[in-house]
């Protein structure tokens, strides 16, 4: 297939990864159809925290993040909880996830998303100025508070690894953080603020609108689940889903956390996990933070939304057919009110009811070394994956779309995707 020619494309899976790429397939006259058997955005980018991170190039798995497990683990409010039937399916991913955590491996990732994720304020402002979204993204950059500057000094690897890839922190002490954010809690007394860092105001919202837009390009929604592939040799002939065989040139296998079977479908085994995460909204909160802000410790994000106040994070192992544990959300708000004493002592459970408070659980798709999987299938070179964003999902899609466009155009990507080769777990 000659470089540029127009090509019919499938995009599988329409959350901002898959929606990203189709965006930017469309640009190159492609003709794109997107594969979603639920509501676009519905999935892990509905309930994410927003943040447009470029910063975020610390992998999950930073030295020394084990000997932190059991404490975690121990404490009901912590960041991390496992279902221990679930221990014996998730073990190889731990220990690939434990290998990992060395210095070297660390730096090597970092310095391979950085170029990833650090273009994604301009990139995400240029896709939704197009479908008129431009509202929902914000730049006040990102604010991370500590409670000692001891616990500052034990994130100080993670803080050296971002500046040595070109982020650029202010740090605010006590009075200073009082005056930058006045609703936060007076127990934080360090702040580092990343500049450069956006969110947007409404994840699913700005989803929605990309998709509006794609389709008012003459864009294809096919409402169906795919399960396969049909090859003709080492060509694409069709992608097949549970509503038939759809013809296409191209896929692209973008179903987050539900990509494995995918890519398992062609031959290439790719650990990839959920780690789950919660969120848990207040509409017309008592206070409201300014600017996304994360309480370093307790691992979870406070942004401030179009719908309300949003406090989002944490981590459960526990796979992609458990029941959500609406404890963990219920953790968030306790941690919440911790950080922003100015919300009310308590809701009452009317507020559930009556949708003021809403709780949320989505499926983070995670690889054991933080980057995604990028690249085409080895059975063939028409089937792209791009998939496991894990924590930097939305931050990520951007520029994953732009690298997808390059590869369906036979382009050179933008950037040097090799670490994030499909194959590097074979
Ligand atoms: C609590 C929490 C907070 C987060 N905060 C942030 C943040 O602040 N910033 C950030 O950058 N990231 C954040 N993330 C991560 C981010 O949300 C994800 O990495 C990102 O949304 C993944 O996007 P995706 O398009 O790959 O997957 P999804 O949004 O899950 O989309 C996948 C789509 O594929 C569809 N699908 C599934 N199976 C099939 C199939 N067989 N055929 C066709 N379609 C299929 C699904 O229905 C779904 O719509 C957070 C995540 C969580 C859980």
């Amino acid at each position: 297939m000659a470089a540029n020619a127009a090509r019919r494309v499938g995009v599988i899976g329409a959350g901002m990864v898959g929606v990203c790429a189709a965006s930017w397939l469309q640009r190159d006259g492609h003709s794109v159809f997107l594969i979603e058997p639920g509501n676009p955005g519905e999935g892990a980018s509905f309930g994410n925290a927003g943040c447009f991170n470029g910063s975020s190039v610390t992998p999950t798995a930073m030295p020394g993040v084990i000997r932190n497990v059991p404490r975690w683990l121990r404490d009901p409010l912590g960041p991390l909880s496992l279902r221990w039937s679930y221990l014996p399916a998730i073990l190889p991913y731990l220990v690939r996830f434990a290998r990992s955590a060395t210095p070297e491996k660390v730096e090597g990732q970092a310095k391979a998303l950085r170029p990833l994720l650090g273009p994604t304020v301009p990139l995400v402002r240029e896709l939704a100025r197009e479908a008129g979204a431009d509202d929902l993204i914000h730049q006040r950059g990102h604010l991370y508070v500590y409670r000692s500057a001891e616990a500052l000094a034990k994130d100080g690897f993670a803080w050296a690894l971002r500046r040595a890839n070109g982020v650029v922190v202010d740090e605010f002490d006590a009075d200073e953080l009082r005056q930058l954010e006045p609703a936060l809690s007076r127990d934080y007394v360090r702040g580092l603020l990343v500049r450069e860092n956006g969110h947007t105001s409404d994840p699913l919202a700005l989803v929605t609108r990309l998709v509006e837009h794609f389709r008012g390009r003459g864009g294809e929604i096919v409402r169906a689940r795919a399960f396969g592939f049909r090859l003709d040799g080492r060509r694409l002939a069709a992608i097949r889903t549970d509503a038939g065989e759809f013809p296409a040139d191209a896929a692209i296998v973008c179903a987050g956390a539900h990509s494995k079977p995918l890519a398992a479908a062609l031959g290439d085994r790719v650990p990839l996990e959920t780690e789950r995460g919660y969120h848990l909204m207040i509409r017309d909160p008592e206070v409201m933070p300014r600017i996304p802000t994360a309480d370093a410790d307790g691992k979870f994000v406070a942004t401030p939304m179009a719908l309300g106040l949003r406090f989002a994070g944490t981590v459960e192992l526990a796979g992609l057919v458990a029941a959500p544990d609406w404890r963990r959300s219920r953790i968030l708000l306790m941690q919440g009110r911790k950080m922003l004493p100015g919300l009310a002592a308590d809701y009452p459970e009317a507020d559930y009811a009556n949708g003021r408070i809403s709780m949320w659980m989505g499926h983070r798709p995670s690889l054991p070394d933080s980057l995604p999987v990028l690249g085409p299938s080895r059975a063939s070179p028409d089937v792209i994956y791009a998939f496991g964003h894990g924590h930097v999902g939305m931050t990520a899609a951007p520029m994953t779309g732009r690298i997808i466009a390059d590869l369906v155009a036979g382009r050179p990507p933008p950037i040097a995707i090799a670490a994030f080769d499909p194959a590097r777990f074979a």
